[in-house]
């Protein structure tokens, strides 16, 4: 069956292998059929993917001032308030790669500063990786190789609804035929356990505490597999002899993988609870094989971060006001900045959900969104854009950050692309 797309040209009734653009482990096997109606997901998207592939965005128009008006007058609109600026703010970060090469060039030119929305949690991992290192593995390892998962205070089956049925229930694995049953360990209270199923899987273990206390039973563990086990009856509300029957279970894994995800891990000073697996991590690959893995990479983040690495040299919160990127990651924290009254315009890219909507802002705004986002204000500019992946195409780095993904264009509509808005901007300026 074909069907006739917006632009008049034939594509597939149903498109399959699509890659799923809505979280960041960027599924690869979905089946979507377009009609005249719409995207219709029908295999193998959750919940997150339905909702991105079948919203509706038709009917959405460029803004002035809340008044609707055409593209071209709404790119000169930010075009002018961007010229006038001193210190553009360009924030979400809610793009593509194209989409991100694109704010980094207008930053640079404008003098402005970059930074994701959800960079409070990926910065939870950076400080860990910048001043001590880790040993990571990926998506594909893991499914292919662990046989103990320990999740580490993270709500992983929300964030990422099909991590579990993708990575860690799977029959099969590359490097043997019999490959054992996993036993999957939830290290902290109220993360939901209802994905692991199925025939791979051995035993559950939960070892409710409240997830800011989980670096403490980390720390347990690490006494423990040391020889040096802590003389209390519990620590974090844990009691000692459950500690004591998972570092067992840790210490006869052949290859374990604790996995997180930082947004999850939404508590002061979390960064220390990554630092504290991390060389946790270290410790047990003295005497084995055990690895982190984090999950995360949402409304685009992992790609921001790495586009933002390889065109600066540092990872998000980096300034351009000087000429020369310049990093900062407590200085150039966008909503910080807003508090304290620093920059006189907003950029906010958001393309993927309407959820990722823009702080408070006392300074005009720019949104360059996927349509059905509700604002808070009414913004200065505002430009519909389409989300890569449904309505043209594009590419993503997944979460492991080792591949970067294509993704087609499913002719969901005709937005355009927030990478060539920017691009007609930063000539314009
Ligand atoms: S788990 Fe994530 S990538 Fe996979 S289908 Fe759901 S939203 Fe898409």
């Amino acid at each position: 069956m074909t069907l006739s797309s917006p632009d008049g040209s034939a594509v597939p009734g149903v498109q399959s292998h699509v890659t799923c653009p809505f979280c960041g482990i960027l599924c690869d096997d979905l089946e979507v059929a377009r009609s005249a109606a719409g995207l219709k997901v029908q295999r193998n998207g959750c919940e997150k993917a339905i909702a991105g592939f079948e919203r509706n965005v038709a009917g959405a128009s460029p803004q002035v001032g809340g008044r609707d008006t055409d593209l071209a007058t709404a790119v000169a609109a930010a075009t002018a308030l961007l010229r006038a600026s001193r210190l553009p703010l360009y924030g979400g970060l809610g793009t593509d790669v194209e989409g991100v090469r694109a704010v980094m060039a207008l930053a640079d030119k404008s003098g402005g500063v970059v930074d994701h929305a959800l960079s409070d949690g990926q910065y939870r991992n950076f400080r860990v990786l910048q001043t001590a290192g880790w040993f990571m593995s990926t998506l594909t390892e893991t499914r292919n190789r662990a046989d103990l998962i320990v999740v580490v205070g993270s709500d992983l089956h929300k964030l990422h609804p099909r991590f579990f049925e993708r990575i860690v229930n799977v029959e099969a694995s590359l490097l043997t035929e019999t490959p054992p049953k996993r036993t999957v360990i939830f290290l902290g209270q109220g993360l939901d356990t209802s994905g692991i199923q199925g025939s791979r899987v051995g035993e559950i273990v939960s070892v409710p505490c409240p997830l800011d206390r989980v670096g403490e039973v980390v720390g347990a563990l690490k006494a423990e597999i040391k020889g040096s086990p802590l003389r209390l009856d519990e620590v974090a509300g844990v009691k000692m002899d459950v500690v004591k029957g998972v570092a067992e279970r840790i210490r006869k894994a052949s290859y374990g993988v604790f996995v997180w995800a930082p947004p999850s891990l939404a508590f002061p000073n979390a960064d220390l609870t990554v630092g504290l697996v991390s060389e946790f991590v270290k410790e047990l690959n003295l005497a084995g094989r055990y690895a982190c893995l984090s999950l995360g990479g949402n409304e685009g983040a992992v790609t921001a971060g790495a586009v933002c690495s390889w065109q600066s040299g540092y990872p998000l919160r980096v300034s351009f006001a000087s000429g020369a990127p310049d990093y900062d990651f407590t200085r150039y924290a966008i909503p910080k900045m807003l508090e304290a009254g620093d920059g006189d315009v907003l950029v906010w890219v958001a393309s993927f959900t309407p959820d990722l909507t823009p702080p408070a802002a006392s300074i005009p705004t720019i949104v360059l969104g996927t349509p059905g986002m509700k604002l808070a204000s009414t913004p200065a500019v505002y430009i519909p854009v389409g989300t890569p992946g449904a309505d043209h195409a594009g590419r993503l780095v997944r979460c492991d950050n080792v591949v970067s993904l294509p993704l087609r264009n499913l002719k969901r509509s005709t937005l355009p692309r927030g990478a060539d808005i920017l691009a007609a901007i930063e000539l314009a300026i």
